[in-house]
């Protein structure tokens, strides 16, 4: 086996490759950029390489930085993790002439399968089902109109060198036709520096299922079954899990032996993904194949027990697959929620910033459930503008689907992070979504669920019961530990505007009972103290976490995603509560504000200009995500607030209108 591996990546992918190593006894190098000379997988490493600084273009995508360091370090083998050079031919070609292993397929695989029309071309050959369309390269926008009607509406238009969920879009008409091909390909060429497109049927409502394959170097080939995908939002996943609720045993087989045979034909010899659209019918299209290892792994990991690192270190060292298709099975239920730094309450727009506190779930078994949390980021730690917006990956596994949603929504209750914007709150709002739960999912779930974008939600009464005790329960934490314990036993408690009348007590057992509108309920095993964010407790018999911070007159509680100003309140005062006058939001109308926090590109205004309604302002990018802000209305700009190569703060004022 070998005994030092390079792993050409950074951030959760690299700890995760790190862990295996360290299982296998095999030693690790890890290259880094200037933005992550500090980072988790820096320290867990064996040896480390400062390959550059921090513009991936500039270090972690420079091939011969990395076979300097392997080099440099004697490494036998580079794992390149997913994005950066993972599904690049010609780097897994200069790493077999160099003699250093890649742990990944061969590049004639990769090469066959890395470009969108190419693989679609090679698995219609093999007898996979491929979505309906055209095969071809359309050069004008005349004869991409004429193949869209020819194929029917609505179509899809892609770039055949796409990934990462650029270079899509969807027509529905001649109109969008034209606009949409000119429009992917200019992005085309400006991410993947290939403009080449394609068109095919687009999928009403479908459902993104893919199936996990591994291969070794003596022409096996085996599958680990489905993961379903559809929960994402700009064509990327948010939310996976294994198996799919769609399919049935003999559906799945029809995918897996499809998949295997796509990757027998191109001589596959590590893992991959075949990806499928599927229909709400149970119908199913080849999408694409990726030649890397996928985000969503652990799930497959969580419901098969192989490790698939490890199998694909196996698989390029040259041994023989020691699984058997008969042998695997599948065992309960796994989900995997991708913890981005986004805001989900801005249209989930990248939210950068310092980590500044980052409690994660216990991992493992715990009542009912087992935790795994895939991190590669500590508390105190920067995410940065340079690199994808994800923070880690929490994975809930359960004997059903049912007791694998219950275990994440615990799992996400006890994660707790600020500093940054993130989607916890969001996930949580998945997870506890009927819908969700009775697993009818298409890719438009974001979308159907969220219409006007994700706003938090209204608490149930469980919730309210939850907000309640663990305000009253601080309350009386704090008032003991001032030495002050409150004689006052009835409150009124105020859950943002809805006033409860609350009654506080102790039972024979010393747990604190709190009657809400008549309601009694128990309060025992409070883990809380001054300075926690989390406060812990079981009410009744269920245990909860609930998010805590005090504010001026109460406390701000995050329930899942619910968040509420709580106030404990003698009964006169909160009458007076009622009659406060609401506080105005500022007048923003006549300011430009960055929605993000990012770089500024461009601010082709300048002062006194008159500007026309749907006038480019201003341009923000952040994570490679260029955010274009245009004019609300006619007007006449009045000042200028920063310039291109500025870095702004959300909500910074860059452009005022007079
Ligand atoms: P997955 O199904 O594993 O999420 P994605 O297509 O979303 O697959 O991509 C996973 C990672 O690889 C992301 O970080 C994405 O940015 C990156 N990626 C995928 N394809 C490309 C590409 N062609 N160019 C650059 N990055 C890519
Ligand atoms: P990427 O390389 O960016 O991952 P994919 O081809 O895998 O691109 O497509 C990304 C997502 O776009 C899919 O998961 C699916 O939600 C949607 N999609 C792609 N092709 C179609 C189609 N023909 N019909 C409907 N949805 C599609
Ligand atoms: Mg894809």
């Amino acid at each position: 086996m070998f005994d030092k591996i390079l792993i050409a990546n950074r951030g959760e992918i690299a700890v995760r490759v790190i862990k295996t190593c360290r299982k296998m006894g095999i030693k690790t190098v890890v290259v880094y950029s200037d933005a992550d000379a500090g980072s988790l997988a820096v320290e867990m490493a064996d040896e480390t390489v400062h390959i550059g600084p921090a513009p991936a273009a500039q270090s972690y995508l420079l091939q011969d930085k990395i076979v300097e360091a392997v080099k440099q370090t004697g490494a036998q083998a580079v794992h390149p993790g997913f994005g950066f050079l993972s599904e690049n031919a010609s780097f897994a070609r200069r790493l077999k002439e160099e003699g250093i292993a890649f742990i990944g397929p061969n590049p004639e695989a990769i090469d066959a399968m890395g470009d969108k029309i190419t693989s679609k071309k090679f698995a219609a050959d093999a007898g996979v089902s491929t979505v309906p369309g055209h095969m071809g390269l359309i050069e004008t926008t005349e004869e991409a109109v004429k193949i869209a009607r020819e194929i029917g509406y609505p179509v899809m238009i892609k770039a055949s060198a796409g990934g990462g969920g650029k270079g899509i879009r969807v027509a529905h008409s001649d109109e969008d036709m034209a606009e949409g091909f000119a429009a992917v390909k200019a992005e085309a060429i400006n991410a993947f520096g290939d403009d080449r497109v394609f068109l095919e049927k687009f999928i009403v409502d479908p459902r993104h299922i893919e199936i996990q394959v591994l291969g070794d170097k003596h022409g096996n080939v085996i599958h680990l079954f489905e993961r379903e995908c559809s929960i994402q939002r700009r064509n990327q996943k948010v939310i996976e899990e294994a198996p799919s609720p769609l399919l049935d045993e003999a559906t799945r087989q029809a995918m897996g032996a499809q998949a295997v045979a796509l990757a027998k034909a191109v001589n596959y010899d590590s893992a991959g993904t075949v990806e499928f659209v599927a229909g709400q019918d149970k119908s199913f299209y080849f999408l694409e194949m990726n030649t890397r290892l996928q985000v969503e792994h652990p799930v497959t990991e969580l419901i098969t027990g192989v490790d698939l690192v490890e199998q694909m270190i196996r698989s390029a060292w040259g041994e023989h697959l020691n699984l058997k298709q008969e042998e695997l099975k599948i065992n309960g239920w796994a989900i995997e929620s991708r913890i981005y730094a986004e805001d989900p309450y801005r249209g989930f727009l990248p939210s950068i910033g310092r980590l500044v506190r980052y409690e994660q779930p216990q991992e493992g078994e715990q009542d009912g459930y087992v935790v795994r949390n895939d991190s590669g980021v500590r508390e105190g730690d920067e995410i940065s503008m340079f690199y994808d917006p994800m923070i880690a990956k929490l994975c809930a596994w359960g004997e059903t689907r049912a007791a694998a949603i219950k275990g994440m929504a615990r799992a996400l209750e006890d994660t707790h992070l600020s500093g940054l914007g993130h989607n916890v709150p969001f996930l949580a709002a998945v997870m506890d979504q009927e819908r969700f739960q009775s697993g009818v999912l298409t890719t438009n779930y974001i979308k159907d669920e969220f219409p006007e974008g994700f706003n938090g939600v209204a608490p149930t009464e469980l919730q309210v019961k939850q907000l309640i005790a663990s305000a009253v329960a601080m309350n009386e934490v704090i008032a003991e530990q001032d030495g002050d314990p409150s004689e006052r036993a009835e409150w009124t408690v105020l859950v943002g505007k809805t006033a409860y009348e609350v009654e506080v007590g102790y039972d024979e057992d010393e747990d604190l009972t709190v009657i809400i509108n008549d309601e009694e309920v128990t309060v025992s095993e409070i883990d809380w103290r001054p300075g926690l964010s989390l406060f812990r407790a079981v009410l009744d018999d269920e245990a909860f976490t609930v998010e805590v911070k005090r504010a001026a007159d109460g406390f701000d509680i995050r329930s899942r995603a619910t968040k509420e100003r709580v106030r404990i309140l003698r009964p006169e005062i909160a009458s007076l509560y009622a009659m406060l006058p609401e506080k105005q939001a500022a007048d923003t109308s006549k300011l430009v504000l960055s929605p993000m926090p990012g770089l500024v590109v461009d601010i082709p205004v300048v002062e006194g200009q008159e500007v026309k309604q749907g006038e480019t302002v201003a341009i923000i990018e952040a994570m490679k995500m260029q955010n274009i802000l245009k004019a609300e209305r006619d007007g006449k700009v009045k000042s200028v607030k920063a310039k291109a190569g500025d870095p702004v703060a959300a909500d910074d004022v860059l452009v005022e209108f007079e």
